[in-house]
């Protein structure tokens, strides 16, 4: 019997899988033109490298990196440059992007496969090709996942966690990645072994997808993957936060302001491990994923395999998705993920979701704070929601500080138990968006 992780606080938001969790990743036929930001990553956007007129092939480089803390981007389809210039991004603002008129020829990019096993690869190199290929976290916070594998050396790592939790109700891309690439997924993770020399390595997957415990597990024993441990979690929400992970698999706590290095650990996504994986063995770089579309308002949900570049609407139209009826339409998870003013806005390399609700979903009438408490018992990382919210309203941002906002995961748990309905991370995430001026303004008044 395996014994069951969590962690403390969290939230059982239903799950909601059940309508794409057995359905097969379907391939989505690449649109007859992409807009592809060259920002898909935390960190400083890609350069562009193509101008309007140029011609360019799948997986061809068109965005360079601009720093450590960045990826170059590639080229989904094979095309005409029809413009370089910005777009509406689905973070809500205008993004350079690269606009690409599809010829339909899907002509590759002279990208090949590694020419020495990967086992013989030094891990400098490994690095090196992992960013090149564009690779960034898939689980939607889009960090460069280069960056993750070269801890300082004052910051050892011993731990490997992959993160097979999907937490986020709905989604199930990760899911479906488990089951039908489980073989390439252990290689994946054996690779980020090697590079990061861990001495410990998890797979932790929710309790609530046993046909992706049961894959991993029986794949893990006919390869002899002895040094890989599965770990079933409990299925509670946000359980694929990074810190709640590292806290259930191996009690560790990631320090206030830190990161998972600080306590000697590296997370990569299911999505990313495979990428990982595909750049290493495929010479692949990193220009379609796995979006799970659906919600109250999509009529045929499907998983989908989609190229970057891809306005939303083109998925939502394929699933039947009663457009006139759409509310809301949301990229990521109900919890976490972020409303859409307008489905023109591309898929990138974090979209692990769309999410479209129709308008019979009730509106939300707030009502004022009982201090029952439920949300300081629900959040995951000891704050107290309810405080920090009426410190932000009103306007006392010293304090909020003082009571460690900025440790805020922005999971949204608050919002979601708080009887009275207030929208407690809206606060919070406004909160941040205060410290963060002051800050910058303090900081170019030091210049
Ligand atoms: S305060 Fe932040 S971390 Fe805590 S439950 Fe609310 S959103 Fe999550
Ligand atoms: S859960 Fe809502 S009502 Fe209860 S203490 Fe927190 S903010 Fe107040």
């Amino acid at each position: 019997m395996f014994k069951k992780c969590t962690f403390k606080g969290g939230v059982h938001p239903p799950h909601n899988k059940n309508r794409t969790e057995k359905l097969p990743i379907e391939i989505f036929p690449a649109p007859e033109k992409v807009i592809i930001p060259l920002s898909q990553h935390i960190g400083a956007p890609a350069k562009p490298v193509v101008k309007r007129g140029d011609y360019v092939t799948v997986g061809q480089m068109i965005g360079e990196a601009s720093g450590f803390i960045s990826v170059p981007i590639h080229s989904s389809v094979s095309g005409k440059i029809l413009s370089v210039a910005p777009f509406p991004h689905p973070l809500g603002k205008q993004v350079m992007a690269v606009e690409i008129e599809n010829d339909g020829k899907d002509e590759k990019a002279a990208y090949k496969s590694s020419e020495n096993p990967w086992r013989e690869i030094a891990p400098g190199e490994l690095i090196q090709r992992i960013q090149s290929a564009g690779i960034v976290g898939m689980g939607g916070a889009s960090f460069p996942a280069h960056v993750k594998l070269s801890p300082p050396s004052n910051k050892p790592v011993d731990t490997l966690i992959i993160n097979g939790a999907e937490c986020e109700p709905y989604l199930t891309a990760d899911h479906r990645l488990m089951l039908e690439r489980t073989e390439d997924l252990l290689i994946g993770v054996l690779i980020l072994k090697k590079i990061l020399n861990a001495k410990r390595c998890y797979i932790g997957i929710e309790e609530n997808k046993p046909y992706a415990i049961s894959a991993v597990k029986t794949a893990i024993k006919k390869n002899h993957y002895d040094k890989i441990k599965l770990v079933i979690l409990r299925a509670k929400y946000p359980q694929g936060g990074e810190k709640q992970l590292i806290d259930a698999i191996t009690g560790r706590n990631v320090p206030s302001g830190g990161l998972p290095m600080d306590c000697g650990c590296v997370v990569q996504n299911v999505g990313t491990t495979i990428a990982v994986r595909d750049a290493i063995i495929d010479g692949h770089p990193l220009y379609q994923r796995v979006v799970t579309v659906t919600g109250p308002a999509v009529g045929s949900p499907k998983n989908l395999l989609v190229r970057t570049g891809t306005p939303m609407k083109y998925l939502l139209e394929a699933c039947q998705t009663d457009m006139e009826a759409t509310k809301k339409v949301i990229m990521g998870g109900p919890m976490m993920g972020l409303a859409q003013t307008h489905t023109d806005v591309p898929v990138i390399k974090s979209t692990s979701g769309i999410l479209a609700y129709n308008k019979t979903t009730p509106g939300i009438r707030e009502y004022p704070c009982i201090n029952c408490g439920r949300c300081i018992q629900a959040c995951p990382i000891n704050l107290v929601p309810s405080r920090l919210a009426k410190f932000v309203e009103r306007k006392k941002i010293d304090e909020a500080v003082e009571w460690n906002l900025m440790d805020c995961i922005e999971c949204g748990s608050c919002t979601f138990i708080c009887p009275s309905k207030i929208n407690l991370v809206h606060f919070i995430k406004l909160g941040k968006v205060h410290i963060q001026a002051k800050r910058a303004a303090a900081a170019s008044k030091k210049q």
